[in-house]
């Protein structure tokens, strides 16, 4: 069989449709067409003619070419089984466990709603046509499901093989990939337990219960809270210094997972947590280097490890923990390690 030849279409402001050819069997299909012009335009700089419509899922900036276009060249439509009353004129509604075949190829038809309630993918060989649950770092608007339920349909997706073409309904990589920034007022305030004497060498789970206290303290258990334990002098926990300065983690708390930071009292160990590390004598280098290195992963990655890490696992501050250390002016003049930059593909200190 000769490989499909798949053909992207800009439609709309920033829509993708796409024409998939078989050669072997001159069957064309558009999946997704917002509007007929730019398809037929396509179809004819390629010599093709359409036989097929597929649609992922209602709205109609993926349909709206439908009508038009099975007018002109007699093109079926193929879409949403379950999603019927809402498309005109679909000729075979398929589902999971219908599947479908375009020529001699099998299609697979996964069910991934969400973003509607009974939106679609196409799957066929290596092609992967997500509509608007999955694009190049992003996801689709949660119009009639749950964040659960995208998740479940994003995880199916996830089972493809790791060679599998995703081909999206929407351009959205550049707004998608923006990176984090220091909002202005993103620290919300700070709060002194009074209540006990800290014990002098606290576990991780005694830390992570005095998380808890301050989001109980604050009444915000959302994802974009983020609580800093703050240790004073003398309070040494094991392994602080010898086998980590800071780390942040995340706990149950009131039926939410909370994100939280471990950030010891880094002058008592010196040098091994960098001090000295950029100034002289520099007591207090590692504070702004360690605790802006915990800062950018909790931000990158608040709820470890399902948030933004490398292939091989490491998280946005460990790529580039402990190189090129320097008073960074964009920090107020404080030493900062650099942070990781898609953008840069490298370390930057500022971006
Ligand atoms: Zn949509
Ligand atoms: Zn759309």
């Amino acid at each position: 069989m000769t490989p499909l030849a798949i053909e992207l279409v800009p439609c709309l402001s920033d829509n993708y449709a796409y024409l998939v050819h078989d050669k072997d069997t001159g069957l064309c299909a558009v999946v997704d067409p917002s509007e007929a012009p730019p398809v037929k335009k396509a179809l004819a700089a390629k010599g093709w003619k359409l036989t097929h419509i597929l649609n992922t899922h209602h709205h109609f900036d993926h349909t709206g070419g439908n009508v038009a276009l099975k007018e002109e060249f007699g093109a079926e439509i193929v879409g949403p089984g379950k999603d019927r009353d809402r498309f005109a004129g679909l000729d075979t509604g398929v589902d999971e466990s219908t599947g479908w075949s375009f020529g001699g190829r099998k299609v697979r038809v996964m069910e991934i709603p969400a973003h509607t309630s009974s939106h679609i993918a196409f799957i066929v060989d290596d092609a992967a046509f997500t509509g608007d649950t999955l694009f190049a770092m992003g996801c689709g608007r949660l119009f009639e499901g749950t964040p659960a339920v995208m998740w479940s349909s994003l995880s199916k997706l996830m089972t493809l093989p790791d060679a599998t073409r995703i081909f999206c309904g929407h351009e959205y990589t550049q707004s998608n990939g923006q990176h984090v920034g220091n909002a202005a007022g993103s620290f919300a305030g700070s709060y002194v337990d009074t209540t006990s004497a800290p014990p002098s060498k606290p576990t991780q789970a005694q830390l992570a219960a005095e998380a808890v206290k301050a989001a109980a303290h604050y009444g915000d258990y959302s994802t974009s809270a983020a609580y800093i334990v703050a240790l004073p002098h003398g309070i040494v926990p094991s392994g602080f210094g010898t086998q980590y300065c800071a780390y942040h983690s995340s706990t149950a708390a009131a039926g939410h997972t909370i994100a939280w930071t471990n950030d010891p009292y880094l002058p008592d160990v010196g040098s091994s947590c960098g001090a000295g590390s950029v100034n002289s004598p520099g007591t207090l280098d590692g504070v702004s280097i360690v605790f802006g290195h915990e800062q950018g992963e909790t931000e990158t990655d608040p709820q470890p490890n399902s948030g933004w890490l490398d292939s091989s696992g490491a998280e946005n501050g460990d790529k580039c923990a402990w190189t090129n250390l320097e008073n960074n002016p964009n920090a107020g003049g404080y030493p900062t390690q650099p942070l990781w930059s898609n953008a840069n593909n490298g370390c930057v200190q500022s971006y």
